[in-house]
């Protein structure tokens, strides 16, 4: 069923019991699932001017084998809505401590632009409808506090039992999942050093793996936003392309 025409054909809610984890966390990991904790060589450079995440052996670098199809195919008995809304809050959650982690480098002078690219910043557009450049740090903290005001809002995202969603939340998730990426884009194009000096690149790999195969299944996810303009393209678009490749993501 598709998530933008199910509105009004959703069942009834059971209350939710506290929102769940879908993303694999550690817990799943494992070091021989890493093809660089197991077998550490030096990264394969073929170009100069390629980013590391595309290079061998990071781009492969994974928590879980295998297709990201089967975990994000809506379970039996489970509400469409219910199930689109416990991923965003997953996929929030986790980018959001992924992101505590490396903000200490994401600062005003180091990134005082939103760059996604060699030759693309984000802009945010303000109250007044006007395009504005910010710092990275700023956007970021934008990006955030609104996904996470929409998140506590009952409105947009009903827990109580006979609350059902609005007929605006598929839109209302797909604004919040263009966000999300340009925060995952900003991360892998600025912070890529920092998230391999953690060592979290399977864990990060992973977690964006399964954005995308979820943003694509539920057709939250548009393409022209992951891969950008020929003149402005998108650093991480080219990830989608490997990762089909590899048989990670499907379509
Ligand atoms: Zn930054």
């Amino acid at each position: 069923m598709s998530f933008f025409n199910s509105i009004g054909r959703s069942m009834t809610r059971a209350p939710r019991s506290g929102k769940r984890s879908t993303t694999p966390t550690s817990a799943t990991f494992s070091p021989t699932e890493s093809n660089y904790n197991s077998n550490p060589p030096s990264p394969v450079v073929s170009s100069p001017s390629k980013p590391l995440y595309l290079c061998s052996p990071f781009v492969e670098a994974a928590l879980v084998k295998g297709s990201l199809k089967t975990i994000v195919l809506l379970p039996k008995y489970v509400d469409i809505m219910e199930w689109v809304a416990v991923n965003i809050f997953d996929f929030y959650t986790n980018l959001n401590e992924f992101y505590g982690c490396v903000a200490e480098c994401c600062t005003q002078s180091t990134c005082p632009t939103m760059s996604a690219g060699p030759t693309l910043n984000f802009t945010w557009i303000n109250q007044d409808r006007k395009s504005v450049n910010l710092a990275a740090p700023t956007y970021v903290d934008y990006v955030m506090t609104w996904v996470q005001n929409l998140l506590d809002d009952e409105n947009v995202f009903p827990t109580k039992s006979g609350q059902d969603f609005a007929p605006s939340f598929p839109s209302t998730v797909k604004h919040v999942y263009r966000q999300l990426l340009r925060v995952f884009a900003h991360l892998y194009h600025a912070h890529y050093p920092q998230i391999l000096h953690l060592r979290s690149e399977p864990h990060f790999n992973s977690l964006f793996a399964h954005f995308l195969a979820f943003g694509r299944e539920y057709e939250l996810l548009e393409m022209k936003d992951l891969k950008g303009s020929s003149s402005a393209p998108v650093g991480i678009g080219e990830l989608w392309s490997r990762w089909r490749d590899m048989g990670i993501l499907e379509g």
